[in-house]
């Protein structure tokens, strides 16, 4: 065995095999104890269940050959230190020979043998299917108590080499020939690629400690009440990364489930529950189980190959190994991966968990009627990419959301917010890098007229903040928006929104424009031309004495029904209000960070330079904050005036969730992903048209998708009604997308970036079964 990788020599030597009247034997001549003895099963020993006359238990174990003293004197030594830091953790008691030493030697045909005995612990080996939601969080907690009893633990003779331990995955590559199918070699060498890649380099760096190294459920007891009341066979334990432990015990439970992801995250929830994971152990957890089934289905398959003669447990259950390897990687190492993250990272909150009704009924009590989407409210839980969960584990796809623009519950996002909160939250007032760099990099991404960036918290804000810059620079007090804006909820914000007017009570100082839109649409041919509107705005703010501030434009008229703009109408519409003393306002609070696809910012498809940004929703993909751009000629003429401060705006958890938001969106190069999904879906949205009269225009820009519904293309009357019962049907299916426009009969599909062709697929097929059923 010269090229043999390390650690795999206790897992070939021939085991002992004595009788059980023999056990009976040893026990009563070395340990004083006189009993009947009966075999227990066991991968590398020979175990026997002891049971003594007057109804002691204990438990016998003949060791394998391969171990030695030193193995032995390391195991003992960890169940004392068990005993002594944590006395309540169920492990055994070594009980000594009747000479004092805890462990004696046998013969047995021509090998020595050495033999310990054992406290018995109550309880039964368990199934996976045993296991409800307490008692995995339970197993997860054993898992991190048992770390936390060893942490302290110290023998030189620690490092027990064995292939079991996931430090060694690398060297499984000698082995992969024993593999037989195709199919598990391909996909065990994928594994051990992405261990090379990801995990090996940083294996080292993990929190390392002495660990039990096979806590599967093969080897926790449980009592009649679901509660862990042992943990037995310490023969595997060695100084590893002390993450290894609770890697073993995802593995052992997620065969056989329908989703293998969620009784593992509820383990990790159990372990985090005591021992919190640093953030590169949980980015590693996916790759760590993958790496433990590989090593499972290859040692397995190397020993059929090898020692036909060997078969025990980790022979039987093989087949189930290599079935849960392949379904995850059906799902995705990556998505598999996010799930077990967030459950590591997130699983702390600090409210106790209510029903569906009566959080809708206690809702109402005190947030009264306050907006909910559906006659049929969703009650969320968590959320994973473009997937969204509900309290029952049912998933909704998310074809709505523009604000997690890098997907929910992003880990790294998460992991930003979180690792600042625990160090640092102040007001902007001091010194901080993370703000700093934050306006380099957005600036960066700007033409370079605009130069200046100012902090706040909301979409609301940040427009009401270009509203005082607006006002201050050109001294004029008018706006120009279009007919169905919306820009926010502050005063000014909210004067500019015809989309919330109150009727008949418009703002007097507020004047409305049709959007440019593309001329490849249909609106484009309808009414008054979007310039000479202009015109006749300016005019009326110009004769009654309010002149004009600003024209605030959301990039994508989204509000207006999605209307991607024409580039030279809006460009003609811009250069009349800077004619007129205006400013020009691009809010890219809907249209940012990345939706159109083809650029960062909704403004440079339609080939503008605004005076001022605003951004929002989407920059911290779900934690507020928000910001203006401007030159810094506009904003020293508001500082030099009434200055401007706010308190949240940019402090350093926001700053370091906005960097983490644009690491992201450049990380997974998610412009040109969206730019490629959103073709994608419009091609079969057109499919769609091709066959329901009712789909009378799509428009899109990257993943910013507007379909309208109309009776018929002659008159184009808005099928309003329609559009609500294709967004309710669309929800049946759990599928989430809005509608949006003046008429309310523009379907608003507007999904978080990471939405792919398979999300793409799933929403045509749902809107397809949903415009079916409206005809
Ligand atoms: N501007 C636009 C274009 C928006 O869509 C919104 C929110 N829908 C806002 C401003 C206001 O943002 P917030 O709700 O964060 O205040």
């Amino acid at each position: 065995m010269t090229d043999a990788p390390p650690g795999l020599e206790p897992l070939v030597v021939e085991p002992p095999s004595l009788c059980s009247s023999r056990a009976a034997t040893i026990v009563e001549e070395e340990f004083g104890k006189r009993g009947t003895a009966t075999e227990l099963s066991s991968e590398r020993d020979q175990n026997f269940h002891v049971e003594t006359e007057d109804g002691e238990e204990f438990v016998l174990k003949i060791s394998s050959p391969a171990d030695d003293a030193a193995a032995l004197g390391l195991q003992t030594q960890v169940l004392a230190h068990v005993h002594d830091t944590a006395a309540d953790l169920p492990v055994m008691r070594t009980v000594y020979t009747t000479d004092g030493r805890p462990w004696t030697s046998v013969e047995a045909n021509g090998v020595t043998y050495l033999v310990r005995l054992f406290t018995h612990l109550p309880g039964g080996s368990v199934t996976i299917q045993d296991l409800d939601t307490e008692a995995l969080f339970e197993y997860g907690e054993t898992v991190a108590r048992l770390g936390e009893a060893l942490r302290g633990f110290f023998h030189p003779d620690a490092r027990y080499d064995i292939l079991w331990d996931l430090r060694h995955t690398p060297t499984l590559r000698s082995l992969l020939d024993s593999v037989t199918t195709d199919r598990r070699r391909d996909l065990a060498e994928r594994v051990l690629d992405r261990y090379d890649d990801r995990v090996d380099p940083v294996f080292e760096t993990l929190r390392a400690q002495v660990i039990h190294n096979d806590l599967t459920l093969d080897n926790v007891l449980l009592n009649d009440d679901g509660h862990v009341s042992g943990i037995v066979d310490f023969g595997d334990l060695t100084h590893t990364a002390l993450v290894c432990d609770l890697v073993m015990a995802l593995a052992s439970v997620m065969y056989r489930r329908n989703d293998p992801v969620e009784a593992a995250e509820e383990v990790v929830r159990g372990y985090v529950s005591v021992t919190p994971l640093e953030v590169e152990e949980a980015r590693l957890l996916a790759d760590l189980v993958a790496a433990r089934l590989v090593t499972w289905g290859v040692i397995v398959a190397w020993r059929v190959e090898h020692h036909p003669e060997k078969t025990d447990h980790t022979v039987d259950g093989v087949d189930d190994g290599w079935a849960l390897l392949e379904e995850l990687d059906d799902i995705g190492l990556d998505a598999v991966q996010r799930r077990l993250q967030t459950a590591a990272l997130g699983s702390v909150v600090p409210y106790p968990r209510m029903e569906t009704d009566d959080v809708l009924a206690r809702r109402r009590q005190v947030l009264g009627e306050s907006p909910l989407s559906y006659d049929d409210p969703i009650h969320l839980v968590a959320g994973d990419g473009a997937w969204l969960f509900d309290p029952e584990g049912r998933r909704y796809l998310d074809g709505y959301n523009n604000v997690q623009v890098v997907g929910h519950a992003h880990p790294d996002v998460a992991a930003a917010i979180g690792g600042q909160a625990r160090k640092l939250a102040t007001n902007t007032r001091y010194l901080h890098e993370s703000v700093v760099t934050l306006s380099e990099r957005i600036l960066d991404t700007m033409p370079d007229e605009l130069d200046r960036i100012f902090f706040v918290n909301s979409g609301s804000e940040a427009v009401d903040l270009a509203w005082r810059l607006a006002t201050a620079v050109t001294g004029h007090d008018g706006a120009v928006v279009t007919p169905h804006a919306y820009h926010g909820i502050t005063d000014v914000s909210a004067a500019l929104s015809p989309e919330i007017w109150p009727e008949e009570d418009r703002p007097d100082y507020v004047e409305t424009v049709s959007p440019p839109v593309e001329t490849s649409s249909h609106h484009a041919s309808t009414g008054t031309a979007p310039t000479e509107e202009m015109a006749d705005a300016l005019d009326t703010l110009e004769t009654n004495n309010f002149g004009v501030a600003a024209f605030v434009f959301d990039s994508m008229f989204t509000s207006d029904g999605i209307l991607p703009p024409d580039s030279e109408v809006l460009g003609r519409m811009a250069d009349r209000v800077r004619d007129a003393g205006g400013l020009v306002v691009a809010d890219e609070v809907q249209a940012g960070f990345g939706r159109t696809g083809t650029a960062m910012w909704g403004f440079e498809a339609a080939d503008i330079v605004p005076d001022i940004v605003t951004l929002g929703k989407p920059m911290g993909n779900g934690h507020p904050v928000a910001a203006v751009v401007t030159r810094s000629d506009i904003a020293s003429t508001l500082m030099e005036r009434t200055g401007m401060f706010s308190t949240f705006g940019g402090n350093p958890v926001s700053a370091t969730a906005a960097l983490a938001v644009l690491d992201a969106i450049e990380g997974d190069d998610l412009l040109s992903h969206t730019a490629d999904v959103g073709a994608y879906l419009e091609a079969g949205l057109a499919e769609l048209a091709a066959t329901y009269d009712i789909v009378g225009e799509i428009r899109r820009q990257g993943l910013m998708v507007g379909v309208e519904l109309v009776h018929d293309d002659e008159t184009w009357a808005p099928a309003a009604d329609e559009t609500a019962a294709v967004v309710e049907k669309m929800r049946q299916r759990r599928v989430l997308i809005g509608s949006t426009g003046m008429h309310g009969n523009v379907l608003k599909i507007r999904p978080p970036l990471v939405f792919d062709h398979d999300h793409a697929d799933h929403l045509l097929s749902a809107l397809e079964a949903s415009l079916a059923e409206l005809e």
